[in-house]
């Protein structure tokens, strides 16, 4: 059928829209939201209503329809949306690349997509647990895994590491640590390298080996923790900027001699609100640029990787260099989650966020 031609041209790459629910401080405005779930038809789109008054103060909307390959509503659980995900995750167990993006502006849900809370743990803590629960069991069957942690955001266009530990203990770190050394990890710069066998790596970063949930935590425990120093430094800074969280993922079979390499990159991007053309200055007119240069570059990758182009621009931004081997080289798998705040005050940035889903799917 021509719907399957369409996901073969597509390749691997999907993308699922949620939908937060409205929060307590919105809730007056439960009954004009302008995102509406068509009731029976198709379960995989979502409409977005603008409602406008013409010169002689009548009423009218108009109505834009979006397609995806999954919706998720305002009353979808974790799990739901983990149950969705878990077989990428499998796949990165599988031997492939995989990355799973959360787009959206601040506020509509990534982190909590992503990240979750103690009691509503998201996709981070459930992949990594699925990835010791399998790798437990296969052990039975001669299978060894080695798994390797990395922890980066990117502020800016700037790389910078979340897995180092202040006061200088930290070994791997040799040199370019810009700031001087004052326990000031906001300042250490990283760059994207290429090794021999035309591999992208990042050079001096922090990567933990990780032999168990616990150590994973640790690691996690670790990132947030320099996030929140980075945060005094810089208010709001996290949602201006896009963390990466990279599990390399490899596997022998000492029985059969089997290998694979995967690898499992998270990532919470940066807000993709735009910034009102007044307000913006200086510092604050830099970071929305670099943002919007940024996202527009990761929608043009997947777009062009989609469209099965000769030519991907992975070099444009630092996000889609760095994933470079993970985002369409042949066997890699994509999973974009566009996060949609239900609020009437967000419409707008709604149908920015919905159109530029519809660009990469
Ligand atoms: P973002 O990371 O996009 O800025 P957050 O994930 O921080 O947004 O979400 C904003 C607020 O909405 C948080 O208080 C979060 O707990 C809440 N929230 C987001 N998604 C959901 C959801 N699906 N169910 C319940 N609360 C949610
Ligand atoms: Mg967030």
């Amino acid at each position: 059928s021509l719907h399957n031609t369409i996901q073969e041209l597509k390749g691997n790459i999907r993308v699922f829209c949620r939908i937060r629910p409205l929060l307590a401080d919105e809730l007056a405005d439960k009954d004009k939201l302008p995102i509406k779930l068509p009731e029976c038809d198709d379960e995989n789109e979502v409409e977005l209503w603008q409602q406008s008054e013409s010169a002689t103060g009548k009423m009218s909307s108009k109505v834009y329809p979006f397609k995806f390959d999954q919706v998720f509503g305002p009353d979808s659980t974790q799990d739901e949306v983990f149950d969705e995900v878990s077989q990428l995750i499998q796949s990165a167990l599988d031997g492939y690349p995989v990355c799973i993006f959360a787009y959206g502006q601040t506020g509509s849900g990534k982190t909590f997509t992503m990240e979750g809370s103690d009691k509503n743990e998201g996709i981070i803590p459930r992949a990594v647990r699925q990835i010791y629960e399998t790798t437990e069991r296969l052990k039975e069957k001669g299978w060894e895994y080695t798994l390797e942690g990395q922890f980066v955001e990117i502020y800016n266009e700037t790389i910078q590491d979340l897995l180092v530990v202040a006061g200088g203990q930290d070994t791997t770190v040799t040199a370019n640590s810009g700031g001087g050394g004052g326990g000031d990890n906001s300042k250490k710069k990283l760059e994207i390298h290429r090794d021999k066998s035309g591999r992208t790596y990042i050079k001096n970063v922090t990567t933990t080996r990780v032999d168990s949930t616990d150590a994973v935590n640790r690691l996690l425990a670790q990132a947030a923790k320099n996030r929140t120093v980075a945060a005094t430094l810089c208010n709001d800074r996290s949602s201006r900027s896009h963390s990466v969280f990279t599990l390399r993922i490899s596997g022998v079979n000492v029985i059969t001699s089997e290998s694979c390499a995967g690898q499992l990159n998270l990532i919470d991007l940066a807000g993709s609100e735009r910034l009102s053309q007044s307000g913006a200055q200086g510092e604050r007119l830099r970071e929305t640029q670099a943002i919007n240069k940024s996202l527009a570059c990761l929608g043009d990758v997947i777009f062009a990787v989609g469209n099965g182009d000769k030519h991907v621009p992975y070099r444009n931004s630092k996000l889609t260099h760095l994933l470079q081997d993970s985002l369409g080289g042949g066997n890699s798998k994509t999973l974009m989650f566009v996060c949609i705040s239900p609020s009437p005050t967000s419409a707008q940035e709604s149908l920015c966020s919905l159109r530029f889903a519809t660009k990469v799917n």
